[in-house]
């Protein structure tokens, strides 16, 4: 039987509290900041609406808390048209949780509470099988239960749907689960973790690319910041550019870059258009501050191209 082209989602949400401020508070300096929003993140949540504002058919399999934000986030992923029939409220715990501090350079630094996030368990997959058994391809990152991760690649890979692995935020990874990976797209920090390889030069994520595909992973994407992706098929590299752009804070860039650019391959593209539009998508999120407010639609994305 083929499959539709379906996307499913798997991971974090999270209310984001970012506070902007000249420079990051040393160990036990305070720092007056400048300016302070509350925006929904989480690198499932963001990869989701990503996917979503770009066009995707998508599913996202989640948890939330059962509290006030938690019942605003859920209207604001149908709004950015996600379906969250598997997206679990969680009773009596409070939804996800991300500090963010922002310094004057852009650059960020961020703390993390689990919260319902840490109830997406291999059981709470296992609820959602036929949302991953259905789709084309599954998109995860690594802010959800590592063991959760490894069933739900295991259902895809059972099912024929392509997994996509974000591994972010960096830590080394079993086997097992990169075997189960069909793309990976770390960025530097990422990719170094996984290979112990540090990413400083086309070369060096040429290397890194090579030890990821002696793990059985097909295609390899190091995002490489404001320089662009290292793009890796078995044996064969070359860096794609992305655009040029003034950064207002890179939160949520490499987010945008994996719902935009698993939407596009998903829509037929080859791999090479897919990433082109997924840096565009990822350089108009970097012009606007936030997580999720600064993910374009993709009028915005098609504009950007044009
Ligand atoms: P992450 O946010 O996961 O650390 P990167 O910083 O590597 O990921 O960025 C992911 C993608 O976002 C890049 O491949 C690029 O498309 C885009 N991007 C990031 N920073 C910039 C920038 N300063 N200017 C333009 N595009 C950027």
């Amino acid at each position: 039987m083929s499959k539709s082209a379906k996307l499913a989602v798997l991971g974090s949400i999270n209310a984001d509290h970012i506070l902007n401020l000249t420079h990051f508070p040393r160990p036990g300096e305070t720092v007056i900041g400048e300016q302070y929003n509350v925006a929904f993140g989480g690198k499932g949540a963001n990869q989701a609406v990503a996917a979503g504002r770009a066009g995707a058919d998508i599913a996202f399999i989640a948890c939330l808390g059962d509290d006030a934000i938690g019942e605003r986030i859920r209207a604001q992923l149908a709004q950015d048209r996600i379906d969250t029939a598997s997206v679990e409220t969680v009773s009596g715990e409070p939804t996800g949780v991300a500090l963010i501090f922002v310094n004057g350079e852009g650059e960020n630094s961020i703390g993390i509470c689990a919260g319902a996030n840490a109830a997406l368990t291999p059981d709470c997959v296992a609820r959602h099988q036929q949302v991953i058994a259905d789709a084309s391809a599954l998109l995860m990152q690594l802010e959800s239960p590592l063991e959760s991760v490894l069933a739900a690649a295991k259902i895809a890979r059972a099912h024929q749907t392509q997994v996509i692995l974000n591994p972010a935020p960096a830590t080394s990874l079993d086997d097992e689960l990169l075997a189960l990976v069909d793309i990976i797209t770390p960025n530097e920090t990422e990719a170094e973790s996984l290979t112990g390889i540090a990413v400083a030069s086309d070369d060096d994520a040429a290397r890194a690319a090579e030890a990821l595909h002696a793990k059985g992973i097909a295609t390899v994407l190091i995002t490489l910041g404001r320089r662009g992706v290292w793009l890796s098929e078995q044996g064969k590299g070359q860096r794609i550019a992305g655009f040029t752009v003034k950064a207002v804070d890179t939160i949520a860039a490499g987010d945008t870059f994996n719902g935009a650019f698993i939407t596009a391959r998903l829509e037929g593209k080859s791999l090479h258009d897919a990433v082109r539009f997924a840096h565009a998508a990822a350089a108009i999120a970097v012009t606007r501050p936030g997580a999720q407010p600064s993910v374009p639609w993709r009028a915005e994305i098609d504009d950007f191209l044009l």
